[in-house]
């Protein structure tokens, strides 16, 4: 079968790592892809986001799955535009329009999570109409005091707040001024939630679903989890903490409940859910779904399914999840991501990679994020520029293997974190 992965990043990368180990692949193609996804696969330079060219691609090239890696098209409808204008036999691996609210707008995933009794932080929803019920609300509101724009911010639009007046100054801006653009039109507060956070990653053809493994992300530039918020500089799999028994209440209270509502509601479903949780007390919380893979979650995830990744994406398609079981590999997994000089803030692009070339252990991986090639080079594209996975017996141990293959690699200002699973390093 040939296969289309849409995306450029280093899930991608790491998807077409996994689908190109899989004896159900022919052909594999990459839109956009990187520079790294070039040498399993063929990159094709069409937009995610240009639905009849994708179609039409897909068409001319037999493909016969189609996984779409980040959420923009799914928010802006690939799936039901799929619908529409089927490639006979051909699966599109992603939620619906409707179904990408959980990722797309924060209120709508809430008030499923409420419609469904799944555990999630106390909240309300405001917007011009009952702007003055909102500043209301903020007075008489415990603090921090967490205040999310409810559509799509590139992961800006929560601002997590100490001080009441300027929890309403930022309210004001988010809904008057529309800080974030139509995605603060409308504003969700909520309680403030203190503990420590996890993913989980649910696969489901709308009917049945399958866990795969779970995995923690460190967003923040610096060491010890300080600075500003980041895409992720780097992600571990298995979370310690999460444990048999934590695990057992995640299915109970969140993934169950979140599939049977999927299906209660008649939302058109065949993809991953990403659950950002939040663990209090020993209980699950959902602090966000995503409507697909995190990134670099999936690099920890993919390396550590057991199973082909064709067989349960075919699976998806067919809703036949329930014929198939999924192991995982027993070793830890850590990812270290090594950004451009400046990021998050501003940074340059087109820097000259060294050291691809040089041999990497059989258990380190080397997965391409913002990289392109240019005149037979690799160089750098974007912020986050490439991440080493590598299995080990222990976090540490993986991590201290990831970090010995990024000595060998360089680019004029890169950084990465040293610390990745910090709170697991120590005995
Ligand atoms: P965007 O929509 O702008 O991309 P996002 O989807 O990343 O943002 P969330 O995942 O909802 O937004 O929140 C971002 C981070 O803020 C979370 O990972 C968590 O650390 C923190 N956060 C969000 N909600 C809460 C809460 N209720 N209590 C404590 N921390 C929270």
């Amino acid at each position: 079968m040939n296969i289309l992965i849409l995306g450029s990043g280093g899930r991608e990368h790491a998807f077409a790592w996994k689908i190109a180990q899989s004896p159900l692949c022919d052909k594999l193609f990459v839109a956009p892809g990187n520079a790294g996804t070039e040498s399993l696969a063929t990159n094709v330079p069409l937009s995610i986001t240009d639905f009849p060219a994708i179609r039409q691609f897909c068409l001319d090239n037999k493909i016969g799955l189609l996984l779409v890696g980040p959420e923009e098209p799914l928010v802006k409808g690939i799936v039901d535009y799929f619908r529409l204008h089927p490639v006979e036999g051909m699966p599109v691996i992603g939620p619906s329009q409707f179904g990408a609210q959980l990722e797309g707008s924060k209120a709508f995933a809430k008030a499923f999570m409420e419609r469904h009794q799944i555990p999630t932080a106390a909240y309300r929803e405001f917007d011009a109409d009952n702007f003055d019920d909102g500043i209301a609300y903020i007075r008489n509101h415990s603090l921090p005091i967490v205040l999310k724009a409810d559509g799509l911010a590139a992961g800006k639009g929560v601002l997590i707040l100490n001080d009441r007046q300027e929890a309403e100054k930022e309210f004001g801006e988010m809904i008057k001024q529309s800080k974030f653009g139509d995605a603060s039109k409308k504003v969700v507060i909520e309680e403030f939630l203190s503990g420590i956070e996890l993913s989980v990653f649910v696969l489901t053809d709308g009917k049945h679903y399958v866990l795969l493994p779970e995995a923690k992300d460190y967003k923040r530039i610096g060491e010890g989890d300080t600075g500003l918020n980041t895409g992720g500089m780097g992600a571990v799999s298995p979370v310690p903490f999460a444990d048999a028994g934590f695990m057992k209440k995640v299915v109970d209270q969140v993934v169950v409940p979140t599939v049977d509502g999927l299906k209660k509601e008649k939302i058109d479903y065949r993809g991953f859910i990403f659950v950002g949780l939040i663990m209090v007390n020993n209980d699950p919380y959902v602090i966000e779904y995503n409507c697909r893979m995190g990134d670099p979650e999936t690099e920890v995830v993919m390396p550590r399914l057991a199973n082909d990744l064709v067989e349960l994406l075919v699976a998806t398609g067919n809703e036949q999840l329930d014929q198939v079981t999924v192991s995982q590999d027993p070793r830890v997994a850590c990812t270290v991501m090594a950004v451009s000089g400046g990021y998050p803030g501003d940074y340059e692009k087109g820097k000259a990679i060294t050291g691809l070339e040089l041999p990497v252990p059989v258990d380190s991986i080397v997965f391409h994020a913002g990289t392109s090639s240019k005149d037979g080079n690799t160089v750098t594209s974007g912020g986050r520029v490439l991440c080493v996975t590598s299995y080990g017996e222990n976090i540490p141990e993986a991590l201290g293997k990831s970090r010995k293959v990024l000595d060998q690699l360089n680019f004029e200002g890169m950084n990465y974190r040293r610390d990745i699973g910090f709170e697991f390093l120590k005995p």
